[in-house]
């Protein structure tokens, strides 16, 4: 099981825990031929990315991951082939980021009233100064103990319910589409299985997103199950989008996760790297 696409990776830029560099060699090793680095809200890693894919001759799809908040519910948009210098998308992107500020505070003050303290440094200090996630409270919780693992700290302190717990306040669906739309991207409904959704709100999704310009859903996503895989193979087919492919790594440290390693594309449908938009491979 191993894709020649991935589509959908992390770095240090935002919760990944592996520089660029590191990570493009890793994905070379893994014999991903094509890769694009989508990091949480932010395109400052693409031209890094770009030089490092370039020099191991991997083909590069500069994108990001949009942050959404849709009837209550985080849901990600992957933007593939984005400019990532484009004003529209920039100004959107730094909306969110200074959210991120804002929330990081709220989370460090809700914990502080459970007793855990300095959560705010310790998150930036995983975070080295770069945006700021979830995931950098966690790695923060697991290192003082306070969890066993990240998958704890987010069950037990970062979601709906639990004493961490801060309402995202992102971008609309519509806004999130149209800001990769006019930078010249696919938008791309990331990992579509993991928002639990019943299949009356993941109609609604689907065609509120393509109403908005959105073209793909990533059918196949290391966080999905074969069975989830075979049923938004359904829905990417009846509503006519085109499938990516991802396998949302973060790094090591998930010992499930890795670059490339991700099942192949359903052969009923058309994969996102035959979109008439997307760009002609180098290597
Ligand atoms: P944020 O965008 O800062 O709210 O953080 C969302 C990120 O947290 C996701 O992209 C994942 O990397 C991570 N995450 C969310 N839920 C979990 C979970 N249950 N276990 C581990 N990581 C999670
Ligand atoms: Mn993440
Ligand atoms: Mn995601
Ligand atoms: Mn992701």
């Amino acid at each position: 099981m191993s894709s020649q696409y991935d589509l959908h990776m992390h770095s240090t830029i935002s919760d990944g825990t592996l520089e660029i560099d590191a990570l493009v060699s890793m994905v070379r090793e893994a014999g991903v031929k094509t890769m694009a680095l989508t990091d949480h809200d932010s395109v400052a890693g693409i031209e890094q990315a770009q030089r490092a894919c370039q020099q191991n001759q991997i083909n590069f799809i500069p994108g990001v991951e949009i942050s959404v908040t849709w009837n209550g519910q985080v849901i990600h948009i992957l933007g593939l082939n984005i400019d990532h210098k484009n004003k529209i998308l920039n100004d959107g992107l730094n909306k969110l980021l200074e959210f991120r500020e804002r929330r990081a505070e709220m989370i460090a003050s809700r914990l502080a009233r459970v007793g855990i303290t300095n959560a705010l440094e310790g998150a930036k200090r995983h975070a080295k100064g770069r945006l700021i996630g979830r995931m950098h409270f966690a790695r923060f919780l697991v290192e003082e103990g306070i969890c066993t693992d990240l998958r704890a700290v987010f069950k037990r302190y970062l979601t709906k319910g639990n004493p961490g717990h801060v309402k995202g306040e992102w971008s609309s669906l519509e806004e999130a589409v149209s800001w990769i739309t006019q930078s010249g991207g696919l938008a791309c409904i990331a990992h579509p299985g993991r928002y639990r959704l019943t299949a009356t709100r993941l109609r609604a999704l689907i065609e509120e997103f393509i109403a908005a310009g959105g073209v793909a859903m990533e059918v196949v996503s290391a966080t999905h199950s074969a069975d989830e895989i075979q049923k938004m193979t359904m829905f990417c087919e009846k509503h006519q989008l085109f499938a990516s492919a991802g396998s949302d790594y973060h790094g090591p440290e998930n010992r499930w996760i890795h670059p490339g390693k991700i099942a192949p594309v359903p052969a009923q449908l058309n994969p996102v790297w035959e979109h008439h938009a997307w760009p002609i491979a180098q290597f």
